[in-house]
């Protein structure tokens, strides 16, 4: 994998691929863990000897991951963990993956620089669009900072499901779009 900073990237839009619910693991936090297991039983959790992660079904994929005709869903939206909130972005203290201007990202009186994993399908690359720069990426801080948890821009929207999808069928089951 390799890590871009954000100024490179023109746009991020999730197109509900399902890649990064298959590819990777997801840790979590022990508040995040704590609401899984009382909801879903510790079967829906696996750990290792330092971390708490959600469980993979035998494909890879994450337990919670649902295909609906060409879209993959999230079963657990309502809690999700922060980890998939933020993926394919990292905000850090430092610029650990180089290119440190191209990382700098200024909120506030909060300094963090941001890098986008380029196995995500969703990134355009080019200059950066004023509502990515100023809304998408405000939105993934926030998240980071631990100052908001509701997702807007930062998942993809249910109106990408396919049109004879009914809204109902899928609000009712707690299943949205990742
Ligand atoms: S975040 Fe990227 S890799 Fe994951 S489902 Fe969306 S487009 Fe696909
Ligand atoms: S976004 Fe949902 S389905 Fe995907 S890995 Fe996270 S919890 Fe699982």
């Amino acid at each position: 994998m390799q890590f871009v900073p954000w100024q490179y990237i023109a746009d991020w839009k999730c197109d509900a691929c399902g890649l990064c619910c298959k590819a990777y693991s997801v840790v979590l936090n022990f508040p995040e863990w704590l609401r899984i297991v009382k909801n879903y039983g510790v079967e829906a959790t696996t750990s290792d000897l330092n971390k708490l992660y959600l469980k993979k079904k035998s494909d890879g994929s994450c337990v919670f991951l649902y295909k609906l005709s060409n879209m993959h869903l999230c079963g657990l939206q309502h809690m999700k963990p922060d980890a998939c909130k933020l993926w394919p972005f990292k905000v850090l203290a430092n610029p650990k993956f180089g290119y440190a201007r191209e990382a700098l990202y200024h909120l506030g009186e909060n300094k963090v620089y941001i890098y986008a994993d380029s196995n995500c399908k969703g990134l355009k690359y080019g200059r950066p669009t004023w509502e990515f720069a100023n809304q998408t990426l405000k939105e993934f801080i926030e998240i980071a900072l631990g100052i908001r948890k509701e997702q807007y821009k930062t998942t993809a929207p249910i109106g990408n499901i396919h049109s004879s999808t009914p809204y109902e069928f899928l609000r009712t089951r707690n299943f949205y779009t990742l």
